[in-house]
């Protein structure tokens, strides 16, 4: 590729114009200039002559508006901005009047900036930006940053990074322009010695006496050439420095030799680039991608406000998500739970067209032979024949209350789904017997006899009919049902004794298990309306409020989850307004990253990686946030169920990489579109 003939750099006509139409400016007009291999060259001129425009122009920074640049041979205006930024990266080594370091990174950071992006490997990487400050005299400032190092020790560390990836061509602009004299004149006496070692370097510079040092000194005025000379009597390195920084290995001595490349392979200084495939490509990507996520960290953790403000949003909406959503499904369980303990799957018969029919009480044909007709059915479990509850006074030695003493058959526990806590239940031959006998409820025996003792063979009194006690029957705990007093009896007992009447208040039907509520419905509306002939009844089927309520809840699960998304929504606008403020704030390491050589995709994935690392690590903690409290709520407010699923905790973390990927992606995009030098130019 190389072209010996052609000298390296070469402007021809080369013009330069900011903006356009009345108010455009021309800042270089028709600039001729040919540099060689191996050149020391100074471009002089008084300040806003455009040295810096010219500057920027060869080292690829900026693209002049007319006349033809070449290098090597090569048309650059030909080039893609990644074969630009790849030219940036391994020829060219830009050294800063203002040094332009990462804040964040160490000395040693900063330097293997451009190698992390031409792909070298880590082990590499780190011995020789080691070297390289070590013979720039900066071996004991390996993990400095620079805020704790002087100014001739950081343009030392830009220098480093000029030559971290061989750096044949060093472009430096006013490198002494900030520094002390004594400063300034070390780093001349570097420029010299890699000048000596056959590195092309071009300088930028308003003073005399460091042009002095350069070989050749071109002069510009007003954007034009003046001057193009040679100095006859350079200024020459008085004391030799320590080592000399080129020795850091021996590609910087042999460098001038080499060939620039244009094939815009990701990582060049690994082998043969030219064969490799895209899916190489692409799995070569993944050492950059745990660069990136490096970077990303180390960015990260370096702004610990701006990450955790960031972060906050997507806490916050994470945490409402997955705990309002644990809430919302822990009451639906419990609302579930509690209607299986009301009752099993249960069908109520009862006298009347509905519970609003006044004329419900005269019917009195609801007898103890439908519940026997009801009893064989297929569909039937097991049924009971209700009177009641009434409302009665108990009565035991001193005591009383008020109770709901139900009238019931023998298969009652059953049918109702009732269990026994003590003693025994009633059978058929008592119910016929009408057996003033009692179960009561555990509400009940402790409002009766509340000093404990075995309650079995004691004679309450049900107002002034007197039952002996031959069970306790366990209340249902229950968010719906009261805590109401329950005195169990035979039904025969009720009717004749208490109510005075032979005919049934209601049956309940339990139904076998898996068979279709509905069908066993119409199923006990067929049979008792030919019994009876007509419909003088209606039945209320547990099924129906089961579904009803378990709708209910699903709408409050829903409700609920809505109003934590829409905070979710809320948290990664914060997020994505954070970012975009983040990168107008960032846009100086954007132009120096862009300057040392990162393509457009490396700034691009860079910014993604942190909004998605941010809002992942936001997501964990909010998922850990809503776990603490779940358990608070669980501890302090046993009433409200809290119920964690693996898939909300999948659906938190998929909505933060979500949020991370769409709130990243504009600000990623305005940053990864910023030009150079006009990111550069911002301070
Ligand atoms: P020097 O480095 O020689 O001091 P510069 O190359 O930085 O000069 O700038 C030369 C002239 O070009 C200055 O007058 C400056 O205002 C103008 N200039 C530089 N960059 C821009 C820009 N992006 N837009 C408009 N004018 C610019
Ligand atoms: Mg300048």
């Amino acid at each position: 590729m190389t072209n010996a003939a052609a000298p390296l750099l070469r402007l021809s006509g080369i013009s330069r114009t900011f903006g356009e139409g009345v108010g455009a400016v021309t800042v270089l007009r028709d600039v001729e200039l040919e540099i060689r291999r191996g050149e020391m060259v100074a471009i002089m001129g008084p300040s806003g002559s455009g040295k810096s425009t010219l500057m920027n122009v060869l080292g690829c920074l900026d693209r002049a508006t007319g006349g033809r640049y070449e290098i090597d041979g090569h048309d650059v205006a030909s080039l893609s901005d990644d074969a630009l930024a790849k030219l940036r990266r391994e020829y060219f080594g830009f050294i800063f009047q203002r040094y332009h370091l990462m804040g964040h990174l160490t000395a040693q950071g900063n330097v293997e900036v451009p190698a992390v992006y031409a792909g070298m490997a880590r082990a590499q990487r780190s011995p020789r930006s080691a070297a390289l400050l070590e013979r720039l005299g900066l071996g004991k400032h390996l993990s400095h940053r620079p805020a704790q190092m002087s100014g001739g020790q950081q343009q030392r560390v830009s220098i480093a990074r000029a030559l971290m990836n061989g750096g044949d061509i060093i472009l430096a602009d006013e490198p002494t322009g900030a520094l002390d004299s004594h400063s300034g004149l070390e780093v001349m006496r570097i420029l010299r010695e890699l000048h000596a070692r056959g590195h092309t370097i071009i300088l930028v510079t308003h003073d005399p006496g460091v042009a002095a040092w350069a070989q050749r000194v071109i002069e510009i005025a007003d954007g034009r050439v003046r001057w193009d000379g040679v100095n006859e009597t350079p200024r020459d390195v008085d004391a030799p420095t320590r080592g000399g920084p080129g020795d850091a290995s021996s590609s910087t001595s042999t460098s001038s030799a080499s060939p620039i490349s244009f094939a815009s392979s990701p990582a060049s200084p690994s082998p043969p680039a030219s064969q490799r495939h895209r899916l190489a490509r692409w799995m070569s990507g993944w050492p950059t991608f745990s660069e990136s996520l490096a970077m990303a960290w180390h960015a990260l953790a370096s702004h610990r406000l701006r990450t955790g403000l960031t972060m906050l949003g997507i806490i916050i909406g994470i945490t409402s998500v997955v705990s309002l959503s644990a809430i919302g499904e822990g009451t639906k369980r419990r609302v579930l739970d509690d209607i299986g303990n009301i009752a099993p799957n249960t069908i109520t018969v009862l006298r009347g067209r509905d519970f609003n029919d006044d004329k419900a009480a005269e019917i009195r044909t609801l007898l103890p032979r439908d519940a026997m007709l009801l009893a064989a059915q297929p569909y039937t479990d097991s049924v009971t024949a209700q009177v009641g509850p009434r409302t009665v006074r108990m009565r035991f030695g001193r005591l009383d209350t008020d109770a709901q003493v139900h009238g019931e058959g023998a298969d009652f526990m059953r049918a109702n789904g009732l269990k026994l806590a003590r003693g025994r239940s009633f059978d058929e031959s008592e119910i016929e017997r009408q057996a003033q006998v009692a179960l009561l409820g555990e509400n009940t025996l402790r409002k009766l006899m509340p000093n404990g003792g075995d309650p079995v063979g004691k004679i309450v009194l049900a107002g002034s009919l007197p039952l002996r006690v031959i069970g306790v029957v366990r209340d249902r705990s229950s968010m719906f049902v009261s805590r109401s007093l329950n005195v169990y009896v035979p039904w025969t007992t009720v009717a004749s004794r208490l109510a005075g009447q032979q005919h049934l208040e209601s049956i309940t039907v339990r139904i076998v298990d898996g068979h279709p509520p509905a069908a066993a419905e119409a199923g006990i509306i067929r049979a008792l309306t030919r019994a009876h002939g007509r419909k003088d009844f209606f039945t209320f089927n547990m099924d129906t409020i089961v579904k009803s309520i378990s709708r209910t809840s699903q709408m409050l699960t829903l409700l609920l989850s809505f109003v934590a998304l829409i905070s979710l929504v809320v948290g990664g606008i914060g997020v994505m307004n954070i970012m975009l403020v983040s990168v107008t704030e960032r846009t100086r390491e954007i132009g120096i990253r862009r300057a040392i050589g990162a393509r457009r995709q490396d700034i691009l994935r860079q910014f993604l990686i942190e909004a998605v690392l941010v809002c992942l690590m936001g997501g964990a903690i909010g998922v850990a946030l809503s776990y603490a409290i779940g358990w608070l709520v669980s501890t302090f407010v046993p009433q409200v169920a809290v119920v964690f699923s693996v898939n909300t905790f999948a659906a938190a973390l998929a909505c933060a990489c979500t949020i991370g990927m769409l709130s990243g992606w504009l600000p990623a995009r305005s940053a990864a579109r910023l030009d150079p030098v006009d990111a550069l130019a911002r301070e």
